[in-house]
């Protein structure tokens, strides 16, 4: 790989693979949205903040001989500006993304579309735990059972009524999940379907004190832009060019 990569991050495999990327001696930039007041840093070289939107991200990638988005699976505004100043000025972009979850055997999962729905499947309920970061909670101000929200920093109002706030980065084993989630007597777990191994022990620790789990499934993924599920597809893809 000649030229200089430009890794959009915010998760593990962006920091995996500019850790690879600096091993094998190529040139490369991690960006970071700088939502997180003190982020696990890659190797390499990094930047921080908003580009200013599409046609910012465009003048960023003059020099850059290929873009990889490996930004969050729910971070659709930064997919899309990608794909659109990927297209703009011709540079190869690559979308690294992981597989989402799939049941098994005594998993009761609920799918919703959005954070909303999510919301309204979990409003019966009287002890709710959100795992859906800082983001978006306003979609369940409205909740009147007790929730538990765990974030890395602390999350902005509006709240639900009856909060209690767990400030914690995983990645958290089953032994921890399952402490929280008996500590707290909650009935029902709501998660993004990020995949991965690093945020997948909540799933397993509702599996076996049999709570169901509400999940938001992924926004769809711009059209035409090829998708490396794991930090090896990425290096190769990369190596391709
Ligand atoms: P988003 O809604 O898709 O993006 C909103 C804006 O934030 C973008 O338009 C861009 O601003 C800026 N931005 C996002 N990612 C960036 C990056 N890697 N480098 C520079 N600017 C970035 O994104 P989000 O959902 O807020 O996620 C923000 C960051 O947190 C991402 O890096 C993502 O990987 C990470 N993250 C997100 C989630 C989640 O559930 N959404 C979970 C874990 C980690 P400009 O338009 O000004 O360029």
């Amino acid at each position: 790989m000649t030229g200089r990569v430009l890794v959009l991050g915010g998760t593990g495999e962006a920091r995996w693979l500019a850790e690879r990327l600096v091993a094998d001696g190529v040139d490369v930039t991690s960006s970071l949205a700088g939502r997180v007041a003190d982020p696990v840093l890659p190797p390499g070289a990094v930047r921080v903040g908003g580009f200013g939107g599409a046609e910012g991200l465009a003048a960023a990638l003059a020099g850059v001989a290929a873009l990889v988005d490996a930004t969050h699976p729910f971070a659709a505004t930064m997919t899309a500006h990608a794909a659109a100043a990927a297209a703009a000025t011709g540079t190869p972009l690559l979308r690294l993304q992981r597989p989402g979850w799939t049941p098994r055997p005594g998993d009761d999962w609920r799918w919703a579309d959005t954070l909303d729905d999510a919301a309204a499947a979990v409003a019966g309920f009287g002890s709710v735990f959100l795992t859906t970061g800082r983001q978006g909670l306003a979609a369940f101000a409205r909740l009147r059972g007790r929730c538990l929200v765990r974030s890395v920093d602390p999350p902005d109002p509006p709240l639900p009524e009856r909060t209690t706030v767990l400030l914690a980065r995983g990645p958290f084993t089953v032994a921890d999940e399952l402490a929280v989630l008996r500590e707290h007597a909650v009935e029902v777990v709501v998660a993004k379907d990020s995949g991965g191994p690093m945020t997948a022990a909540k799933l397993t620790a509702a599996r076996e004190l049999e709570l169901p789990v509400v999940l938001v499934r992924r926004p769809p993924l711009p059209p035409g832009v090829p998708v490396a599920a794991t930090v090896e597809e990425a290096l190769a893809w990369l190596r391709a060019r």
